[in-house]
């Protein structure tokens, strides 16, 4: 009995729920162990665990627009709410929701950039097309034959 000479697993893509949540901790998509991040906002060129290279992600304005889009949602209705439902003095709501904007829009944007980088990593978006570890496993023959010569012969006139 001779033992089957398997092909040598490939790193497989981490799946887009878990990619999302890692990037969104700051943590590499593929590894969960690398950081992302070298300063607040800029990404490392690739992680240093496992070798993933994240230099050409185009998060570009998606996280600063996500964060516009969440952080609006939550002080909307916060200011609703506390309009309608206590007598807060003006000099609160004019000072207070300035700054609680401003501080929950920079606590998000980092998380929320990681998370886009872990998208696009999920999805192979951009050169995240190859993994750590794999030179070319993906095949361009599965660009079937793109003919100029249609051959559909639907719109007779
Ligand atoms: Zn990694």
């Amino acid at each position: 009995m001779t033992a089957s000479d398997l092909p040598t697993a490939a790193p497989a893509r981490t799946g887009l729920i878990k990619a999302m949540g890692r990037g969104f901790l700051g943590r590499c998509p593929h590894c969960g162990e690398g950081r992302i991040f070298g300063r607040f906002l800029k990404v490392r060129p690739a992680c240093e665990a496992c070798g993933l290279e994240l230099h050409h992600h185009r998060a570009d304005d998606l996280p600063p627009y996500l964060v516009i889009f969440i952080v609006a949602h939550i002080v909307g209705y916060l200011i609703l709410e506390l309009e309608m439902s206590y007598d807060v003095p003006l000099w609160f709501q004019l000072s207070f929701w300035p700054l609680f904007t401003l501080g929950l829009a920079l606590a998000l944007l980092q998380p929320v950039k990681g998370a886009v980088v872990g998208l696009q990593y999920a999805l192979g978006m951009h050169g995240f097309g190859g993994l750590p570890g794999v030179r070319s496993a993906a095949g361009e023959d599965a660009r079937l034959g793109n003919s100029g010569h249609g051959s559909t012969g639907l719109g007779r006139a």
